[in-house]
C-alpha cells in the first residue's frame, strides 16, 4: 500500500513522519501523475484556501474525485484539509472543494492563532485512551448529514466524522507522538 500525502501547502512532513512510524509506503501528491501512484491519500492541514486554489489549478481537483467515484480511494482530511473535503464552507473566503464529505463547516470558528489550544479528545474506535489534538485556527462543524458518522466530539461538536473510507477531523494529531488516527486510517477500505 502507498499512501499519498498531498504537498501543495501545509504540514505535509508531519504526516509523512507518522507514517514513517506506521512503517507505510508514503508519497507527495503534487500532479495527477502522483495521484495515479497511490492508494488513498492524506489532505494535511494548512490554508484552505491556498490547497483548494493549487487543487483547481493543478487538475487534482477533478482527478480526485473521479478517483472516489471510482471506489476503494480512502482519503482523511485534517483540519485544512476536512475544509476542502466539505460539501459546503461558511466563512469570509470560500475555498473551492471537493464536496465529498456531506458536512458545513465554518472557517475559523474558534478565532485566530492566538485563540488555538491543545485538549485530549476520546474515540470508540481509538480504544479507551484519549489522544491529544490540537486545534489550530480550527473549523468548526456546524451540520453533519446523517451518512456522516461522528466519532468524537468536542465541546458537543462533532471534531472527528466519517463517511464511507473518508475520515475528517478538525483538529491535528499528527503533531504528536501518537499514531492511533492514522493507524485507524490505514485500517479503512
Ligand atoms: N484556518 C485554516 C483554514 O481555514 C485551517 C487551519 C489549519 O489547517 N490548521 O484554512
Amino acid at each position: 500500500m502507498t499512501v499519498g500525502v498531498l504537498a501543495l501547502q501545509g504540514d505535509v512532513a508531519e504526516h509523512l513522519l507518522m507514517l514513517q512510524k506506521l512503517r507505510t509506503k508514503a508519497k507527495e501528491v503534487r500532479t495527477i501523475d502522483d495521484l495515479a501512484q497511490v492508494d488513498r491519500l492524506i489532505i494535511p492541514g494548512g490554508e484552505s484556501t491556498v490547497i483548494g486554489m493549487y487543487l483547481e489549478e493543478s487538475g487534482l481537483m477533478t482527478a480526485i474525485q473521479k478517483r472516489v467515484k471510482r471506489g476503494n480511494f480512502p482519503i482523511f482530511g485534517t483540519c485544512a484539509g476536512i475544509i476542502v473535503l466539505a460539501k459546503k464552507i461558511r466563512g469570509k473566503h470560500i475555498p473551492p472543494s471537493l464536496k465529498l464529505l456531506d458536512i458545513t463547516v465554518e472557517r475559523n470558528a474558534y478565532g485566530t492563532q492566538i485563540d488555538s489550544f491543545d485538549v485530549p479528545v476520546k474515540s470508540a474506535v481509538l480504544g479507551k485512551k484519549a489522544f491529544l489534538t490540537s486545534f489550530i485556527r480550527a473549523p468548526k462543524i456546524t451540520k453533519a448529514a446523517r451518512r456522516v458518522t461522528v466519532l468524537a466530539t468536542h465541546d458537543g461538536k462533532p471534531a472527528l466524522v466519517q463517511q464511507g473510507n473518508i475520515l475528517g477531523a478538525t483538529f491535528h494529531t499528527e503533531v504528536y507522538d501518537d499514531t492511533r488516527l492514522h493507524a485507524y486510517f490505514l485500517s479503512l477500505s
